[in-house]
C-alpha cells in the first residue's frame, strides 16, 4: 500500500524550460546590478575573491561581471557562479519577481494526495534550499506546507538505487510504499531497483513517451490514482 509520494520537480511538477528560458536569463540580466548594490556584503565579499581565486588573477569589478557573463553563456558548472545566481534568484523570488511554475494537475493532486493523509516528499538535484525557495514562490502562492520534506543529491546520485534505499529509511517506510514520480528514466530505474513504485511523467513538452519502457509512463498527474 502506497503511504508516500516522491516527486521530481523538473519535467514532473514544473516544465524543465523554466531554468533555461527564465532563471538563467534573469540571472544574466540583473547580474551586473545585483554585483555592484551588494559588493560590500560579506557572502557576496566571498563569492568575488572565489571568482579572482578560480581566474588566477586580480580583477575589476566590471571583469568579473564579463567573466560570471560568461560563465553562464557557456553553462559553466563553477561554485561562485551557482552562488551568486542563486542569490539573485532568492532576491527575485523574495521581490516577487519571479514565480516558479508548478503544473495545475500536480498541484491539485498533490493537494488531494496531502488531504487524504499520504506524505509528499520532493527529491530534486537542486538543493534543498533551492527546493524550498521555490515551492515558496509558486504560481499558486506558498505551497511548502505540502511537503513532509525534502532531499537533493546529498543522500546520492538520483540515478543510483541506493539513494532511494537511503531515502526510504530515513521517511521510515518500506521502498514499496512510496510512488516514485519522474520524467527521467534512469531516475525511474534506479527507484523501481531500489523496490519503489514508480511511474514516469511524459509531459507533452518535457519528455517524449518511450516503446518498450518497462514502467508505466503517464501524462499527467490526473492519471494517478492512489
Ligand atoms: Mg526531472
Amino acid at each position: 500500500m502506497i503511504k508516500a509520494v516522491l516527486i521530481d520537480i523538473e519535467g514532473t511538477t514544473s516544465p524543465i524550460s523554466f531554468v533555461k528560458e527564465i532563471l538563467f536569463p534573469y540571472s544574466k540580466e540583473k547580474l551586473e546590478n545585483f554585483i555592484k548594490e551588494n559588493k560590500d556584503k560579506p557572502e557576496v565579499q566571498k563569492i568575488l575573491n572565489d571568482i579572482k581565486k578560480e581566474a588566477g588573477k586580480d580583477l575589476t569589478i566590471d571583469e568579473i561581471i564579463q567573466i560570471l557573463k560568461n560563465w553562464i553563456d557557456e553553462d559553466k558548472k563553477i561554485t561562485p557562479l551557482k552562488e551568486i545566481q542563486g542569490l539573485i534568484w532568492k532576491e527575485g523570488f523574495e521581490t516577487g519577481k519571479l514565480k516558479a511554475p508548478v503544473y495545475k494537475d500536480a498541484y491539485d493532486k498533490m493537494i488531494e494526495w496531502k488531504n487524504k493523509g499520504y506524505k509528499l516528499y520532493i527529491y530534486s538535484s537542486g538543493s534543498t534550499t533551492a527546493q524550498k525557495l521555490f515551492f515558496s514562490h509558486t504560481e499558486f502562492g506558498n505551497i511548502l506546507d505540502l511537503f513532509s520534506g525534502h532531499f537533493d543529491t546529498k543522500i546520492g546520485s538520483k540515478k543510483d538505487p541506493t539513494s532511494y534505499q537511503k531515502i526510504a529509511q530515513t521517511i521510515g517506510l518500506k521502498p514499496d510504499e512510496i510512488l516514485f514520480l519522474s520524467d527521467n528514466p534512469e531516475e525511474i530505474k534506479a527507484a523501481a531497483k531500489a523496490g519503489m513504485k514508480v511511474k514516469r511523467l511524459v509531459r507533452e513538452q518535457d519528455a517524449e513517451y518511450m516503446e518498450n519502457f518497462p514502467y508505466e509512463q503517464i501524462k499527467s498527474f490526473e492519471e494517478i490514482d492512489l
